[in-house]
């Protein structure tokens, strides 16, 4: 069988993803390779497809028991004999994988870095035909990396250990040169294929919000996504607990977790959200590798993370089936102090000498500065990710961004900014020290605070000159000055003027802003499916959850999202119509595709009466 032909029959798709074809292609003429894709890229297709066409067994390394135990799910799903081994099987489950895989079973072994090792494994492997080593995650190889595994360095050993030499293959999300070149190294790849795939993720919207009350707009956020299953990530475990128990107040199924809980609960907060029982998970960064939960649809922080690299990781969770999906950041001045903090005490590491951690620190410092870059920019969000990934080819809007989506128009604020700015100097000349920009903003809207009222504040002339202004407008406003360098910010957050803000106090230089046009509500990007078949996904994702308690696997294992959006607008009405519909492969056909006709003809009969 042609690679084309298995990847329809097996996996249901009709063509192969940027950079898989050439990767499939390398390993079946026995070259190493070496694929960089983003998350949701298809990474597994590039060893899953070679396997079933090698003759003899592939081993897939991957880090994570949650990780094998979806994937290997998900090719029985297929029809694919599969299987893993790690620490959760007992005696029995082993013994009887060692002898599934001896009279040749399996195609596909997934295994734990640890057990490469172990007597048991090794003596097995010598009677075994392996064709193929898949290191999946192989980033986890670097210590430069964020997930250095110590357990990766024995592949290299184990792969020297062979009779016979397999074909290896590394598969990464990670963009940086240094943990290329260490995977690269350390696994010690033969002149391998390698590729990098752009790393844009077209099917996600990113947006940052820059919300007064974080709480009430994460209600305004997930009350248009009502029914859709996502993260949300908070920088802290308190607060992790605090929204949950606000979404669980507000009747959302919401779960936790982050690393204070005990690993049962942990594990089993996951199986909810893995298993939809949970919709919503709300989580500190200590969860989500090893997730591939594939019908995410949306990811919003609640928090700003600490650098871009953890940022798009971790938005990239969502919508990985490549259905549309929605990214939000919840920015405010908190966050910065928030990771400020977390750098300063990760910097504290003992093992550490005092000019390592200042080198950290520094790097750091400057990730963080890209990152608050990002919640403060009015370019495109996406060309400005994959410009801080050294990615030069993207349009420069990209049309599906909070700023291409053109809720921002270039409006003049000079009166504005004269107001703000000659505040600033008056509130400074009368009371002698300077103050902040929450400060400034009450002065401005006249507010009849008792502590403006007894710095007797009202009797400035620019006191009420902005009173029809929310106050986080005149903030981002006072932001936006210190951007353009009219402002400083000085210790305690307070604002003094720079020389240049003359120049537009006495000289009237025009001072512009991208200012969003419409409220926030309105901005929730609306799915594509339209009328009948949006009704008719929410049919099927009925059936589908029926079918997923039926064989207790979860949801998307059956099929995915852009599955069942696909099947919503194809609509078929007999079997090879069915077979059309985008990740139905024959297997899954003809396990489930009766139950899926029947029901699309049930609604199509209701919707004509
Ligand atoms: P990665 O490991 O790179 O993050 P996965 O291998 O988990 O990505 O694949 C992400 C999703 O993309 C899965 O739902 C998978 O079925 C789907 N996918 C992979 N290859 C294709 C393809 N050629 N066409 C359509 N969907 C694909
Ligand atoms: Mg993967
Ligand atoms: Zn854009």
């Amino acid at each position: 069988m042609d690679k084309l032909t298995l990847l329809e029959r097996v996996f249901g798709y009709t063509e192969f993803r940027p950079g898989q074809e050439g990767l499939i292609d390398a390993a079946l003429s026995g070259r190493d390779v070496f694929g960089i894709m983003p998350t949701g890229g298809g990474k597994s297709i590039c060893y899953q497809v070679p396997a079933l066409l090698m003759p003899g067994i592939t081993l897939v390394v991957s880090p994570l028991i949650s990780l094998m135990r979806d994937q290997v799910m998900a090719l029985k799903a297929a029809g694919v004999p599969a299987a893993y081994i790690n620490s959760t099987l007992n005696a029995a489950q082993m013994r009887a994988v060692y002898r599934n895989m001896l009279s040749g079973q399996y195609k596909i072994i997934y295994v734990a870095p640890e057990r490469l090792d172990y007597p048991g494994f090794s003596s097995l492997v010598e009677k075994l035909h392996i064709s193929f080593i898949a290191v999946d995650e192989a980033h986890c190889i670097s210590q430069w990396g964020q997930d250095f595994r110590p357990s990766y360095l024995r592949i290299v050993n184990f792969i020297d250990s062979l009779a016979v030499r397999p074909v290896v293959g590394a598969f990464t999300a990670t963009a940086t040169a240094q943990v290329r070149e260490d995977v690269e190294r350390i696994m010690k790849l033969r002149s391998p294929y390698r590729i990098v795939t752009g790393f844009d993720r077209p099917n996600l919207f990113f947006e940052v919000v820059r919300p007064e009350l974080k709480r009430s707009e994460l209600l305004i956020q997930l009350a248009a996504r009502r029914d859709k299953s996502g993260i949300v990530y908070c920088s802290t475990r308190k607060n992790v607990e605090s929204v949950c128990e606000l979404l669980r107040d507000k009747g959302y199924a919401a779960t936790r977790y982050h690393a204070g809980l005990d690993e049962a609960e942990r594990t089993a907060n996951q199986e909810d959200f893995l298993y939809d029982r949970a919709t919503v998970m709300v989580a500190t960064n200590a969860f989500g590798m090893g997730i591939d939960k594939s019908n995410v649809s949306f990811v919003i922080h609640y928090n700003m993370p600490k650098c871009i690299e953890a940022y798009y990781q971790e938005a990239g969770r969502a919508g990985r089936d490549g259905s549309e999906a929605e990214c939000v950041l919840m920015f405010n001045k908190h966050d910065i102090d928030t990771a400020r903090f977390f750098i300063e005490s990760d910097s504290e590491n003992e093992e550490l000498s005092e000019a390592q951690k200042t080198m950290i620190r520094e790097q750091d410092l400057k990730r963080l500065d890209a990152m608050v870059g990002y919640c403060r920019t009015t370019q495109c969000l996406r060309s400005y990710i994959l410009e801080y990934f050294g990615q030069t080819k993207h349009p420069e809007a990209c049309g599906n961004c909070g700023t291409c989506r053109g809720q921002f128009e270039e409006t003049d604020i000079t009166r504005e900014s004269q107001m703000i700015l000659s505040c600033v100097k008056r509130v400074e000349d009368k009371l002698g020290y300077a103050v902040g920009s929450i400060m400034i903003a009450k002065v401005l809207q006249g507010s009849k605070e008792k502590k403006l009222l007894e710095l007797e504040l009202p009797a400035l002339s620019t006191y009420g000159l902005l009173k029809d202004m929310g106050r986080s407008e005149i903030r981002a406003m006072a932001d936006h000055l210190e951007i353009l360098g009219y402002l400083k910010r000085e210790e305690h957050d307070v604002l003094v003027l720079t020389p240049q803000a003359a120049q537009v106090l006495y000289q009237g230089k025009k001072v512009t802003m991208m200012v969003r046009k419409e409220p926030e509500v309105q901005k929730v990007a609306v799915t594509k499916l339209a009328g009948a078949s949006s009704e008719l996904f929410d049919v099927l994702k009925e059936l589908r959850g029926e079918l997923a308690r039926e064989n207790n696997v979860p949801a998307y294992v059956i099929f995915s999202n852009a599955t069942l959006s696909d099947m919503a607008k194809k609509a078929p009405k007999n079997m090879s119509e069915f077979r059309k519909v985008s990740g139905v492969g024959e297997i899954k056909a003809a396990w489930y595709g009766k139950k899926f006709l029947e029901r699309i003809a049930d609604f199509q009969a209701e919707q004509g009466q």
